[in-house]
């Protein structure tokens, strides 16, 4: 494989940045995002992580130790939408964008040198201000020729607050030698102990040993990364799109009831959230769950497997409904209720389908796209479908 320049563009301290964004008040001063269900801090600004504030800590403990900080609870509809973005934009310089969690992405910049008629360290820098003045996201890119020497560059660029690092391959050796084995991307507390157990404790001493030795003492993996270390590119940027095995969306009612209206309504907002990520993904589920578990942690589900995937509320409704018919008792009080869209695959394979109804199909695919259009304008869970009520459970 010809030689490949890749950069893994890493969102700072991403879901603070994005409270700071939709309401820019908060910046400049010690934000925390709280994770909705442990109450942990989960994000952190310079400010606070200046302050003292741990990540990771009870959101009680850090109130009582740091009562001036700002604790805002995780809003990820609105980390999603934003990360989406950030995505968007880097596509907008590379076709090659293989995005690895909500806040970081690889690209493949190889060739874009001549493009730009810049350095390649000079166009991240480039990207990193794009991503700035157009979407006010502050981004820390690390450079170099393979993934993991990509990420071990973007770990510097945090770690030295200089926003762009690279990673020459042909001085590779002394970023090695200066590296402890666990600061590498995907060694985590067991390969630690092993590779400290056999005396290695840098990179550097990672990347002497031999290819038989790696193979034979930690696996395919280690090997792999010794020549990734070494500037060779074992695994290239994709940019396809993994698909989820399975997405479930599973809430407290936030009350213990026995009210079906109430339940129907947490169903529908499970359904309508399960839907709307379906049509990001540009895929449909073809297996249906319904969950409901009672006051004593008793779990109840069924699902059906459907003739023709789907990723619209209405027909996804009507199937949780009547699902819901033979788990539901009145006689008993629920804690909280879930939808679990499985056999998730790309709609591009439902052409294949002998007796689409095309007609139908298009219909659907026209109001699904109106309502995600409201949607993206004025704000999630802004339109309901199905079943509603006056009054109802109140979601993050
Ligand atoms: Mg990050």
């Amino acid at each position: 494989m010809t030689k490949r320049f890749i950069a893994l563009v890493d969102c700072d301290s991403f879901f603070v940045c994005c409270e700071q964004k939709v309401n820019p008040e908060l910046k400049g001063k010690p934000v925390c995002v709280i994770s909705n269900k442990e109450g942990c801090v989960v994000s952190r600004s310079k400010e606070a992580k200046k302050m003292g504030i741990r990540m990771g800590e009870p959101l009680f403990m850090a109130k009582k130790e740091h009562p001036k900080g700002i604790y805002i609870v995780a809003n990820h509809d609105l980390y999603a939408e934003i990360s989406h973005q950030v995505m968007a934009k880097l596509r907008e310089f590379s076709p090659l964008v293989e995005v690895y969690s909500i806040d970081e992405a690889f690209v493949d910049l190889t060739g874009l040198k001549r493009l730009y008629k810049m350095e390649y360290i000079d166009l991240a820098s480039h990207i990193r201000a794009k991503i700035k003045e157009d979407l006010d996201v502050n981004v820390s890119i690390g450079v170099s020729s393979s993934k993991t020497l990509a990420k071990l560059a973007s770990d510097k660029a945090k770690k030295f607050d200089c926003g762009v690092y690279a990673i020459n391959p042909r001085f590779v050796t002394e970023e090695l030698k200066k590296t402890q084995i666990e600061e590498l991307w995907g060694i985590g507390r067991n390969l630690t102990t092993l590779f400290h157990k056999s005396g290695i404790i840098t990179a550097y001493e990672l990347v002497s040993q031999s290819d038989t030795w790696l193979d034979k003492k930690v696996g395919i993996r280690a090997r792999e990364m010794k020549h990734e270390l070494l500037g060779e590119t074992v695994s290239p940027v994709s940019s396809e799109v993994k698909l989820p095995k399975s997405i479930q969306n599973t809430c407290a009612l936030g009350t213990f009831t026995s009210d079906i209206n109430f339940i129907k309504d947490a169903i529908n907002y499970h359904i309508h959230k399960g839907c709307a990520k379906l049509r990001r993904l540009r895929a449909k589920s073809g297996v249906i769950s319904v969950m409901l578990r009672t006051k004593d942690f008793k779990v109840f589900a069924e699902k059906k497997v459907l003739e023709k995937p789907t990723c619209y509320e209405w027909e996804v409704s009507d199937i949780s409904f009547k699902l819901l018919e033979k788990i539901y008792n009145p006689s008993i009080l629920y804690r909280s209720s879930g939808v679990i869209f499985d056999d998730i695959t790309f709609d591009s394979a439902e052409q294949l389908f002998l007796f689409s109804d095309t007609e139908e199909d298009s219909k659907n695919k026209r109001l699904a796209k109106c309502i995600d259009n409201i949607e993206s304008r004025f704000g999630k869970n802004v339109i309901k479908t199905g079943f509603t009520r006056s009054s109802g459970p109140v979601y993050d």
